[in-house]
């Protein structure tokens, strides 16, 4: 059975900065895979615009290739690539010039959603915006959709903030990070809220600790000198991962809506205690056999920034008073393993003796490889021998219980795109949000700053260096093991 799809009414979207890796890689293939799922009508226009003089020829061209790399096995008819590129359109601009906008506005079509995506660096987005009201090209009902990163701190995110709502109310303006439109990350909310079970259990009264890794076993090669101005902290903490950590954490909203949902994330990121310098471990992976160190990578031998980190935080509100919460991200680590854990308390007495003590119960939500959900329990071992016990998986790996419906999903970019023409905002980030976690994170980088905290260096492959382990060690705990 495959996934259910419901069109959007037709739109115009103007992705400034077509002709950038991202539009290439995610926003012009997501479109033609939701073209062919039957959900973008054929009346919808897409127009490109950045500084390289290209014609309607020439780009359509562009996206032809463009598809045939990136848009992997979409099922569509044979016609369809040709069907897609007439509903694009050109127009050559520099975002720092007047001219252009004038030709953008006039192949916009009135009484449609407009939206324009901001596929450009951030030093950018203040200029795009000014440039689309004084031009007219955008109105009071039009969207923008704005990339990450947002901000580079505090000061940085509060002054793109303002930039944008000078010019553009809070309810028009979509900041994505596209982990929120990955269907596991919004099964999390699923699991908690659409069933039972769960909730009640989900508190410091049952749950001991929260894990929540984010692996990678990619390095920084060929964006070292980008990502050594950002790190772990910025490039997936401060996102990403407050993200899930929120969603784990958050009250229930009143409904599923874009306010009642984004309220309840922010409450938790202002619980969010300070974290002190004995509960973050940073790293930087190191060397093995020739191949390159994260120094060589991001081109100076000096450099203090941290490919790895790993955190324990407290959320201070009744609901989690006690329970912590350890996140830890990296990259060249073992394998590419992304899951949040909810390690469950131990049973308060065990009725069977002679039995090894029982650990709790644990429930992964996992978001890659193998996207899916494991609820560890507690049985007999099978046969003869006695009451003696050991621990299964009930597992539920989203393709297989899911079949077709899984194979033909929207990747994030996809779903993303069509909430916004949808309207509805609630898996993006409302400004004061962004700005409530890097108030959060901030002050955690001034302190290693200022002390001059030297990134240890970790074994590429393994995971991580050996203080993480300590972070949970001296707890009585330990790290689920990162493995595909
Ligand atoms: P990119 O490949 O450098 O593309 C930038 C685009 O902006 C190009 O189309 C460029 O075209 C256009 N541009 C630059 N200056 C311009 C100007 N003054 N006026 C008009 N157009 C201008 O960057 P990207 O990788 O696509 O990234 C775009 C944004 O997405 C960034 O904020 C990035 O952090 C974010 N992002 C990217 C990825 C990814 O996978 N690539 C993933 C997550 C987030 P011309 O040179 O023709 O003007």
């Amino acid at each position: 059975m495959v996934a259910t799809t419901i069109p959007v009414d037709t739109f115009d979207l103007v992705i400034i900065g077509g002709t950038g890796d991202l539009a290439r890689r995610k926003i012009l293939p997501g479109l033609f895979r939701r073209m062919c799922a039957g959900q973008m009508p054929d009346t919808a226009r897409v127009i490109g615009a950045s500084r390289t003089d290209l014609d309607q020829t020439a780009f359509q061209e562009f996206v032809r290739e463009a598809l045939s790399e990136f848009a992997g096995e979409t099922q569509c008819d044979e016609g369809a690539v040709d069907r897609f590129l007439t509903m694009l359109d050109y127009v050559p601009l520099d975002v720092f010039g007047d001219a252009g906008w004038k030709a953008l506005k006039s192949k916009l079509r009135p009484d449609v959603i407009r939206a324009v995506y901001f596929s450009v660096g951030p030093s950018l987005f203040g200029e795009i915006a000014r440039k689309l009201t004084a031009h007219k090209v955008t109105d009071e009902n039009s969207r923008i959709v704005v990339e990450k990163p947002f901000g580079h701190d505090l000061e940085t995110a509060q002054l793109l903030n303002a930039e944008l709502r000078d010019c553009f109310k809070e309810d028009q303006i979509y900041r994505i990070d596209h982990y929120l439109g990955k269907e596991t990350v919004q099964n999390l909310m699923a699991v908690r809220f659409g069933n039972a079970l769960f909730e009640p259990l989900w508190n410091a009264q049952h749950v001991d600790h929260v894990q929540i890794t984010v692996g990678e076993t990619v390095d920084v090669d060929g964006r070292g000198a980008y990502y050594d101005k950002s790190g772990a902290m910025r490039d997936m903490v401060q996102n990403h991962i407050m993200q899930l950590l929120c969603l784990c954490a958050m009250e229930p909203p009143s409904k599923y809506g874009a306010d009642a949902v984004r309220d309840e994330k922010l409450k938790v990121i202002r619980a969010l205690e300070p974290v002190s310098a004995k509960d973050v471990v940073r790293g930087q992976y190191g060397s093995d056999d020739g191949v390159a160190r994260y120094t060589d990578h991001a081109g100076d031998p000096k450099s203090k920034t941290e490919s790895f980190l790993a955190m324990k935080v407290n959320v201070a509100n009744w609901r989690w008073a006690g329970t912590p919460f350890y996140i830890r991200t990296g990259k060249r680590l073992r394998a590419r393993m992304s899951e949040i854990a909810i390690i469950f308390k131990d049973p308060p007495h065990s009725i069977f003796e002679g039995q090894p003590d029982r650990k709790g119960n644990v429930l992964i939500i996992r978001l890659q490889p193998d996207e899916g959900i494991t609820l560890r329990v507690t049985i007999k071992e099978p046969g003869p021998g006695g009451m003696r016990l050991t621990e299964v998986p009930l597992d539920m790996t989203f393709a297989e219980a899911l079949g077709d419906q899984v194979a033909f999903m929207p990747d994030a970019y996809e779903r993303l795109i069509m909430d916004v023409i949808r309207g509805d905002q609630t898996l993006f980030m409302r400004g004061d949000e962004v700005e409530a976690a890097w108030a959060w994170v901030d002050p955690i980088i001034q302190a290693w700053q200022a002390a001059g905290d030297t990134p240890a260096q970790y074994d590429p492959s393994g995971s991580g260096p050996e203080d993480s382990l300590m972070l949970l060690h001296r707890d009585g705990r330990r790290w689920r093991e990162i493995k595909t």
